[in-house]
């Protein structure tokens, strides 16, 4: 074991500060990151304050993080897809059984053995995982997917979990040219999702609370924008979507998007609001509409998302910060007031 830099939450109350965790040495198949930028996703806000005390209760210290970029530091006897100064990239996910019909078919997420960034049980150390608030971290291999290096590293961190977690239902639900597709909320996970539909060749209409976000939402690829909030705006894309994206962190109405969808039209909830939402079943009825959900996506399919973004120049669009402003990029977060991911700058940690 070795000592690394980290940010912690003592408690769901506690605001996150500087510590020293354990990690493990690399066995033969890990590589050892420096960690040189970790996206805040606004997932991190809900495990560090134990919103989700239901499904994932948090436990303390927390470190969160799954949004990671560094360079490879060090390499197991064994690794060969890394070697010593190499982009690696490390987002929600760092196991698997490997061997399970899920992780057969690449769908590591499924997994019934999965284990997540943080706050997960860590089966080297006997503790919890510690996520990417950190100055290194050690992952094998196999879920260390590989960095174009034509991108900028502080705009690629979010793609870790921002960009795969509306890549992947967009693929899935076959999002191409003549499609109309609906992004709801403009924040980390839903700019990333205009960006990729609008890459996909789709007709991308944004759903937005905040009216001061319509002229990013368009240069971001948005062909219109729709004020959620406006009944009149609103009823004019009755029944006509055939797919929307759902990535609002807090409670709101989703019966007024499912009336929205055309025949057979879907809703997918990538946003994983605290408390439950509630469905009325008519407008799910009416239309064979349906209403789904996505979690992140597969290390294949993560890697496919950061080669189509080197291809595409397609990364987040970053505030960066130093960790010392990380509790006020959390109010901040809540406010809808980021453009459109923090991405924290861990060089910033040696001082912390
Ligand atoms: P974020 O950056 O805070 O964005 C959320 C956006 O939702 C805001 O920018 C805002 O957009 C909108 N919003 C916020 N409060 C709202 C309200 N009361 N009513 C309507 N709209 C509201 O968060 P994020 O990091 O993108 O994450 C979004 C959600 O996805 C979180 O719940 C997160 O935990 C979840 N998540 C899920 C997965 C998965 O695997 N499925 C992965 C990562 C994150 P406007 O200002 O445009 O309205
Ligand atoms: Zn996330």
């Amino acid at each position: 074991m070795y000592n690394a830099k980290a940010f912690s939450a003592a408690s769901a109350t506690s605001p996150l500060a500087s510590t020293t965790i354990a990690r493990r040495d690399p066995t033969e198949t890990d590589v050892q990151i420096e960690i040189l930028f970790c996206g805040i996703c606004h997932s991190d806000l809900h495990q560090v304050r134990n919103e989700w005390s239901g499904v994932m209760p948090t436990a303390y210290p927390c470190v969160p993080g799954h949004e990671i970029v560094g360079r490879v530091t060090k390499t197991g006897s064994a690794v060969t897809k890394f070697k010593v100064g190499d982009l690696a990239a490390v987002g929600c996910m760092v196991d698997s059984d490997g061997t399970c019909p899920e992780c057969r078919d690449g769908l590591e997420q499924f997994c019934p053995n999965l284990t997540l960034t943080y706050n997960f049980p860590d089966k080297h150390t006997g503790g919890v995982t510690y996520g990417g608030y950190s100055d290194s971290v050690v992952v094998d291999q196999r879920f260390v997917p590989k960095v174009p290096t034509n991108l900028n590293l502080a705009g690629v961190a979010p793609l870790l979990c921002a960009g795969i977690t509306t890549f992947s239902p967009l693929h899935h639900w076959g999002v191409t040219k003549g499609k109309k597709v609906g992004i709801v909320g403009l924040g980390g996970l839903g700019h990333m999702g205009v960006k990729f539909a609008h890459a996909l060749g789709a007709h991308v209409v944004l759903f937005t609370t905040s009216p001061g976000k319509k002229d990013d939402a368009i240069r971001l690829g948005a062909d219109e924008v729709v004020i959620s909030k406006n009944a009149d705006e609103m009823a004019k894309h009755a029944g006509s979507f055939d797919f929307i994206l759902d990535a609002v962190s807090a409670d709101h109405d989703i019966n007024a998007l499912l009336g929205l969808l055309r025949r057979d039209g879907n809703l997918c909830l990538v946003g994983a609001p605290e408390k439950p939402l509630s469905v009325a079943a008519f407008g799910l009825l009416f239309g064979r509409r349906s209403l789904s959900g996505s979690p992140i996506g597969g290390i294949a399919e993560t890697q496919e998302m950061l080669d189509f973004c080197g291809k595409h120049n397609i990364t987040a669009d970053v505030e960066v910060i130093p960790i010392q402003k990380v509790n006020e990029a959390y109010e901040r977060l809540l406010k809808s007031d980021v453009k459109y991911r923090f991405s924290i700058d861990m060089a910033s940690l040696k001082t912390a």
